[in-house]
């Protein structure tokens, strides 16, 4: 089957309405065209590459987004105020020799330009590879594959990461998952940072201001597309993402701004982000902001080998304990206190009971087990500021035999592996759970020691992992970094990746430390 590629269709805004055909881009209705959005729409606009995500077993969201000009700061990337016509390609091999799927898309502009073409009805656990054209110009390559059909098994190699602060350093991380050409990326939060540029870091925020408006937000998203070691791990797998706090505002819970900040206006600040976050996102339509909310906590099945339960705890939480930060805090451990608010933890529970697959992966932004620090005091922002809600999962595990919970979690900066424990204070219980802990992508910089560590601009300092009241900690460690894991029905392998440096491009990744996690035992084993 061949997709119409060379045969302009009208976007609908288009029809009935006089159509200029400028360098690839349909405009409608272009009064007043200027020599210099002329020359604009002759340059490519696919400069922020493409991407793939939220697989099932017949289908996956196909992204782009049109902006010859990425960092015009009225966020519309050097695009023309009217809809545009996107073709689109899916073959199985990388020439595109063997088509089996394609069609029109409109890149809306109040939509910023952004593409998200939902495939349906393809081949389950098969790679395909897809691209995108305006006329004169197609887009880079991307390459994705579909989710095992449900009850087939199989194995599946995942990498995950989170926390990329632009300015403290390049993406070497990303780049070093995509070299490892995974089966699935996922990323759990802190895609961006909100912060204005700072002077004496490798890179440089655009805008230089702290983010604040939709065009602000659009802008910041695209400086980080742009970005050519995370375009080629968009384009090497389908990506499950989820969001933290600084896609929005440092440490914010629900509509409640951090510390003791005036709410005036955020709600609409919150609503800008999520939309931006939703454009620049190969997100489903489900996931599509409604007034100042967005759905993006939902499942994410791979056969009966592993369910991705990809959770929000930012947009639902009550406020923080005892003005956040790190204390000594018996309000946290209130009953009522809620990190994931009660409709996600109906369905977190109800998805739990339902031994979808061997593995239950719950892909989540905060610190998940207790992390006690010699001075007897907690992390507010973390599950220890929702011990409660912690409680309330992890007897789910053990009430609903749950075989293999696995938890992923970024935000810290620094690489963990956990034991999960039904009582903390208990360290030579059983595990009942397994926590993956990922270091940041770029947030702090090079390494600790280093002179051009950022680590100390408002991120907590750690406390050594394996003393005795965190005995259930494995592992720790603060290079940048990722997670790599091999998942079997029998065990789940884990790698975790470092990079020493990221001031300078190309540098490499090692392996710090590997651990098992057996089927039917959870916990870690040393590799
Ligand atoms: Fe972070
Ligand atoms: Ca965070």
């Amino acid at each position: 089957m061949r997709p119409h590629l060379t045969k302009y269709v009208p976007s609908a805004t288009a029809i009935g309405r006089r159509t200029f055909i400028l360098g690839g881009l349909t405009v409608a209705g272009a009064a007043g065209l200027t020599h210099a959005s002329a020359s604009v729409s002759r340059a490519d606009p696919f400069r922020l590459g493409v991407a793939s995500g939220d697989p099932s077993s017949s289908g996956v969201v196909l992204w782009t987004r049109l902006a010859p000009s990425p960092l015009d700061d009225d966020g519309h990337g050097g695009m023309p105020n009217a809809n545009v016509d996107v073709q689109w390609q899916l073959a199985t091999d990388e020439r595109f020799a063997n088509l089996v799927a394609g069609g029109t898309a409109v890149a809306r502009y109040d939509a910023a330009h952004s593409v998200h073409v939902e495939v349906g009805g393809l081949a389950a656990d098969a790679e395909y590879f897809y691209r995108f054209r305006t006329r004169r110009h197609t887009s880079p390559v991307g390459r994705t594959r579909t989710a095992p059909a449900p009850g087939r098994s199989g194995e599946l190699s995942m990498a995950f990461t989170s926390c990329a602060h632009y300015e403290h350093g390049y993406f070497t991380v990303y780049r070093r998952m995509a070299n490892d050409r995974p089966d699935v990326i996922l990323h759990l939060g802190d895609y961006i940072y909100e912060s204005g540029a700072k002077p004496g870091r490798p890179r440089r925020h655009t805008p230089d201001h702290e983010i604040a408006t939709l065009a602000d937000y659009r802008v910041r998203h695209a400086l980080h597309k742009m970005d050519t070691d995370l375009q080629l791990a968009h384009a090497v797998a389908p990506w499950l993402v989820v969001w933290d706090d600084h896609e929005v505002e440092n440490n914010y819970a629900g509509l409640v701004r951090e510390r003791d900040l005036p709410n005036g206006g955020f709600p609409a600040r919150r609503a800008a982000a999520y939309q931006a976050y939703y454009e620049h996102m190969p997100l489903r339509a489900t996931s599509r902001p409604a007034q100042h909310n967005m759905q993006l906590y939902r499942r994410v099945g791979w056969g009966s080998l592993a369910t991705f339960h990809l959770l929000d705890t930012r947009q639902y939480r009550d406020d923080q304990a005892c003005g956040d930060g790190w204390a000594v805090c018996p309000q946290a451990s209130a009953a009522e206190r809620t990190i994931t608010g009660a409709a996600q933890e109906r369905w977190l529970l109800d998805g739990l009971g339902q031994h979808l697959g061997t593995w239950d992966i719950m892909a989540q932004q905060v610190f998940f087990a207790r992390l006690i620090k010699s001075d007897g005091t907690t992390g507010m922002d973390g599950w220890d500021g929702y011990v409660a809600s912690r409680d309330r999962i992890q007897r789910a595990w053990v009430e609903r035999a749950v075989r293999n919970p696995v938890v992923l979690t970024g935000d810290v900066h620094a690489a963990y592996a956990n034991n999960l424990l039904s009582d903390y204070t208990r360290q030579d219980a059983a595990p009942i759970g397994t926590e993956l802990v990922t270091s940041s992508a770029s947030s702090g910089g090079n390494g600790p020691g280093a002179a051009e560590s950022f680590d100390a601009e408002g991120e907590t300092v750690q406390p050594e992992a394996g003393s005795l009241s965190n005995r259930h900690i494995r592992f720790h460690s603060r290079l940048r970094g990722y997670v790599r894991t091999r998942i079997s029905p029998q065990q789940m392998t884990v790698d975790f990746r470092a990079v020493d440096r990221i001031d300078e491009r190309g540098h490499r990744a090692r392996t710090l430390a590997s651990f098992a996690v057996a089927e039917g035992r959870p916990g870690l084993q040393p590799l």
